[in-house]
């Protein structure tokens, strides 16, 4: 069934496959093969000895998993704002809607192991009272769409979504929305607008979508990793997922390793892994090159230089002490020939491009910075224009709507931060001090 029967990367024994633990499989994306991993025994379980909604979430909570799409909010804390009682439909949703430069993790969970995301999903729904539930995924990810949707099908012919699951009378209806591409419909509530049939653009929040989400009901919006790491540890225990990872950062952690590695992909590591280890499963720096930065977790995390990263480990609190955030654990690695002057460049371009253009400070603010830094580049930069960027990216933080905004600002104050001196030399010479040349 699947289009993908090995998955293409290279893996590495120093890895620990939680939401990717059909790899191996013959066919990882198939129904046998996720029944063969111990597949939907935790729903079955949970439905049919009717366990208490309270002890599910209690084992989310000591299990210390936090919200894999980057805010790293903790889940069990989340599926605790769900109203208990509410007299409507209460709503589930699936954010596979990653679009941050260097993230593809879930698209690779889709692609090897859906079935342990619709087990994750309806568990939540089970244990939410949710009765309906969307997983939107990404615009330009049609092939794994597909795979969801032959998943969603095997799920429902199996008796593991639908009517009066395994004879009960609980009943979940899962359904695949397909997204079109725009970085804003990852905000949780540009989400929900555009399952609404809307305009991706983000609401105020509060309220949060716990208490008006889609259609205006109570609804829980999970990452597809997050709700792929549920059904591991209902099998194993919230103590034994905490214990895969370190204090404050529980269980495992995809990471999507990217830029100048001679293995880029998807890695699958216990949490606080020194990134040293990380960087060497993916093959180290290629062409023997020095490390030069690294942007741990996607572009709305702080770039760190080299001498900060090298003693980090990847959790939470361990990057956090760095100087950074672990984000969605998109980790773009720069070498030595990076110009980090046109790099920002690229980035600041990509917030200006996905601004949904709602709040003045990002809509303006967004494309102001792109302008400047591309007038350096262009070698049209004056001394004053470090000042500015810091400037405005000071004055877009904190003043939008949604987190697009920050998002836009902490590159340039993080790259201008590091390394003043190759912007400095970029304006006073009109070229890069790394490549030699201009644009
Ligand atoms: P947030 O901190 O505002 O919220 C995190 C989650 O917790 C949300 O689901 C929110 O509804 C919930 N929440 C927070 N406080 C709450 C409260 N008091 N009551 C009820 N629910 C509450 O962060 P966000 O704006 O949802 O996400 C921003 C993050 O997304 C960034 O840090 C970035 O790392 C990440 N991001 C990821 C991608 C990607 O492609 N994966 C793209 C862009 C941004
Ligand atoms: Fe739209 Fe930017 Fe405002 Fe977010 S911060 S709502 S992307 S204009």
């Amino acid at each position: 069934m699947a289009a993908f029967d090995t998955p293409v990367q290279h893996r590495s024994d120093k890895e620990t496959l939680v939401c990717l633990r059909t790899l191996g499989q013959p066919d990882p994306a198939s129904l046998q093969a996720y029944l063969n991993v111990g597949g939907y025994k935790q729903l079955q379980r949970l439905v049919q000895d009717k366990v208490k909604a309270t002890d599910v979430i209690t084992q989310v909570k000591l299990s210390g998993l936090r919200g894999r799409g980057g805010a790293g909010f903790p889940t069990g804390l989340k599926w605790s704002f769900m109203p208990r009682y509410y007299d409507g439909t209460k709503y589930l949703v699936c954010n596979t809607d990653e679009g941050e430069p260097g993230t593809f993790k879930d698209r690779d969970i889709i692609r090897y192991n859906p079935h342990q995301l619709i087990e994750g999903m309806a568990i939540a729904a089970y244990t939410l009272g949710a009765r309906v539930g969307y997983n939107y995924i990404h615009g330009e990810i049609w092939q794994d769409y597909e795979i969801f949707e032959r998943a969603l099908d095997e799920a429902r012919a199996a008796g593991f979504i639908g009517e009066n699951l395994f004879g009960t009378t609980f009943s979940f209806d899962l359904f695949a929305v397909h997204g079109y591409g725009a970085y804003i419909c990852g905000e949780e509530t540009a989400l929900i607008e555009s399952i609404e049939g809307k305009k991706g653009q983000p609401r105020f929040k509060p309220p949060f979508p716990a208490s008006y989400g889609v259609f205006g009901k109570p609804t829980n919006v999970n990452n597809t990793e997050s709700y792929t790491s549920i059904p591991w540890i209902l099998e194993h225990g919230g103590d034994a997922f905490q214990a895969l990872g370190v204090p404050n950062s529980g269980g495992t952690k995809l990471f999507s390793v990217s830029g100048h590695v001679e293995r880029p992909g998807n890695y699958e590591v216990r949490m606080g892994m020194p990134f040293t280890e990380l960087l060497d499963i993916a093959g180290g720096v290629w062409k023997g090159r020095q490390l030069k930065a690294v942007i741990p977790g996607g572009p709305s995390t702080a770039v760190m230089p080299a001498a900060a990263i090298m003693g980090a480990t990847m959790d939470y609190d361990g990057l956090s002490k760095a100087g950074s955030s672990l984000g969605a654990g998109s980790m773009i690695v720069m070498d030595e020939t990076t110009c980090m002057v046109k790099t920002l460049k690229r980035l600041s371009y990509f917030f200006y491009e996905e601004s949904c253009g709602q709040c003045t400070p990002c809509r303006e603010g967004t494309g102001w910075l792109y302008r400047v830094v591309k007038r350096i580049v262009e070698g049209e930069g004056r001394m004053g224009d470090l000042d500015l960027l810091t400037d405005v990216s000071s004055n877009i933080s904190g003043r939008t709507i949604c987190a697009l905004g920050d998002a836009a600002a902490t590159p340039v104050l993080s790259f201008i931060k590091h390394f003043r001196p190759e912007f400095e030399y970029y304006i006073q010479h009109g070229k890069s001090m790394v490549t030699g040349k201009a644009e």
